[in-house]
């Protein structure tokens, strides 16, 4: 289900924030479709402080793996990366699923490669995989009284307090396991 609380053009503009102060540039240069390594210059370390400052606006737990070391969890490991560190084509194929048919992703790149391609939109999208599994009812007093005063966080509006959503990482491994279910990608790699 959609969160109703949240848009899509706040949490834009959020991580459009985050990147800019965690990497000191201007927030309104900042291109929605630029790779965060190549055009604006992030290391992974940038990585877990953009992902942190999203977490405590919007009050969610953004997956700390990537794509890839998941399906190696889920799956098995050498489905998707081979034994060179470099994408299968099956993992190129699910990437693509996941984040979209960007440049340079395919095949035989080097699966640690993976994040250079990785666009503030696509940081967004995940962001947006969360919040939109807002429950119907809080965990905590059962009432369907959701509503957000900054547009950010989403509180119970009988007893408050905030609402809990499912981990990225959670989500990320659920949504492996239905496109495997449906595609079937990995089943002779
Ligand atoms: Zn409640």
């Amino acid at each position: 289900m959609a969160n109703p609380h949240v848009t899509r053009e706040r949490v834009e503009e959020e991580v459009r924030a985050a990147l800019a102060t965690t990497l000191r540039t201007d927030a309104d240069a900042i291109e929605l479709d630029t790779s965060i390594v190549n055009g604006l210059g992030a290391t992974s370390i940038d990585f877990l402080d953009i992902n942190f400052r999203l977490e405590n606006v919007f009050g969610v737990q953004l997956a700390t793996q990537v794509l890839l070391d998941h399906v190696e969890e889920e799956l098995g490991e050498g489905k998707a990366i081979d034994r060179d560190g470099k994408v299968t084509a099956p993992a190129a194929e699910i990437l693509k699923l996941y984040l979209g048919d960007l440049p340079g992703l395919e095949a035989g790149m080097y699966a640690d490669e993976v994040s250079t391609v990785v666009t503030p939109r696509v940081v967004a999208d995940g962001v947006v995989r969360v919040l939109d599994t807002l429950p119907d009812a809080c965990t905590h007093c059962g009432a369907s009284e959701w509503k957000s005063e900054d547009g950010a966080q989403v509180v119970c509006g009988a007893c408050g307090k905030e609402a809990v959503y499912p981990t990225g990482d959670d989500l990320t491994k659920r949504w492996i396991h239905d496109v495997e279910g449906e595609k079937q990608l990995f089943a002779n790699a």
